[in-house]
């Protein structure tokens, strides 16, 4: 049955990269059987300028009869002095929270060929392949109480919860339990259970759940080793989990163990699997409609699509392997460029990976 792709180009690159997403996906159709149906809508700034919302409900309810969402970036400085309710960030958070993507899934993934673009040893960081789940509608981001009140003393007090329930804590760790049954198997829970009764809540679940994954090795760590383990030995790990707040910190730390922004997928996912795919960087107006931008973080966020929400993993492998094979020859753009290899810009890069993938299927 042909399954149904929301796409969602936005602002800035977004543009570009996801006309590179699109050819793939016509090659996965046309050359792979691949049954898929895609629609275009707008979110962010580009949606604004032509409704006055950045999360139209024409793309709100696409998004929802959709079986994957994929997204470009959003934002500018062109929306930059617009109210805080209508700017185009508004409308990925409005997304997020409409279909209630609980888990966000973001890979720090270096391709041995680029590991010169670590700031990192190359040895320590060269094939790093490992993925962080980050609870992402939870925690102490949406805790209640939350403020910043007045004392009669005249000084001011600031407050935020971290609150998490067990349903909240058992559907994360579900997730994670999956992710890392189709990966190396091996899940390293991250919490603060020593000081955060919370956490100790965190851990006890994880514990629970573990009696229904056996084939997956389930371990435990501390927030604050978890970022020294990061940096001293990132091969280490394979899965990682860990609540709102910790997730936020330690992917981005993850994401630069690689060096390359351009590189890095992300999935949000709910509990129906339904996911939004999306590079991590924003819409770098810096380079915006120069045709220069890295496509490979959107290509890979399909493949992301097709491992997540459209039980393709075969062809997702193909995808990866396509990448590499790129990377292989001495293509780059800028942003991953090193001495000896050959610049190239957004399209031939797209054009490259599409050959690759035929040329895999011989
Ligand atoms: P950014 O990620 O857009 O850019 C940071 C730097 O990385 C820039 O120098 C840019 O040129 C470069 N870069 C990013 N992606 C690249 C790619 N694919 N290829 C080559 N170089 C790339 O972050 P920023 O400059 O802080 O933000 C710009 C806008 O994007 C802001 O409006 C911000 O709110 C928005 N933003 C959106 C998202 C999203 O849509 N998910 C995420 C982050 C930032």
């Amino acid at each position: 049955m042909s399954k149904n792709i929301a796409i969602l180009p936005g602002d800035g690159i977004g543009v570009e990269i996801v006309a590179e997403a699109c050819k793939l996906l016509d090659c996965l159709r046309d050359d792979f059987g691949l049954q898929v149906e895609t629609d275009e809508a707008l979110i962010g700034g580009s949606a604004y300028d032509a409704t006055g919302t950045p999360l139209p409900d024409a793309t709100l309810e696409l998004c929802r009869e959709a079986d994957a969402i994929l997204l470009g970036a959003v934002g500018g400085p062109k929306w930059e002095p617009l109210d805080y309710s209508v700017r185009p960030e508004r409308g990925l958070l409005g997304l997020r929270a409409e279909l209630d993507l609980f888990a966000n899934l973001r890979p720090a993934i270096l391709y041995p060929q680029l590991a010169e673009a670590s700031s990192l040893k190359a040895d320590i960081v060269a094939g790093l392949d490992i993925l962080i789940v980050r609870e992402l509608t939870g925690g102490i981001y949406f805790g209640q109480p939350r403020g910043v009140e007045e004392l009669p003393d005249g000084q001011k007090r600031g407050y935020n919860t971290l609150v998490y329930s067990t349903a909240e804590i058992e559907r994360i760790g579900r997730v994670a339990f999956e992710t890392a049954q189709k990966r190396g198997k091996r899940l390293c829970s991250v919490d603060k259970a020593n000081v955060l009764e919370v956490t100790e809540l965190w851990r006890d679940v994880m514990t629970g759940l573990a009696g229904d994954y056996p084939d997956v090795e389930l371990s435990h760590m501390y927030v604050d080793n978890a970022a020294m383990q990061l940096v001293r030995a990132p091969k280490q790990f394979d899965v990682m989990v860990t609540t709102n707040m910790f997730g936020d910190i330690l992917s981005d730390c993850a994401a630069m163990l690689t060096g390359s922004i351009g590189m890095l997928p992300s999935a949000s996912l709910n509990a129906e699997n339904c996911g939004m795919y999306e590079p991590i960087h924003g819409s770098a107006p810096d380079i915006a409609g120069q045709g220069v931008a890295n496509p490979l973080a959107t290509l890979l966020s399909v493949a992301m699509m097709l491992r997540y929400s459209l039980g393709e993993a075969e062809l997702a492998a193909r995808i990866d392997r396509a990448v590499s094979a790129v990377l292989d020859q001495g293509l780059r753009t800028g942003d991953i460029m090193s001495d000896g290899m050959r610049q190239v810009g957004t399209a031939e890069m797209g054009d490259a990976v599409v050959a690759a993938l035929r040329a895999d299927a011989g």
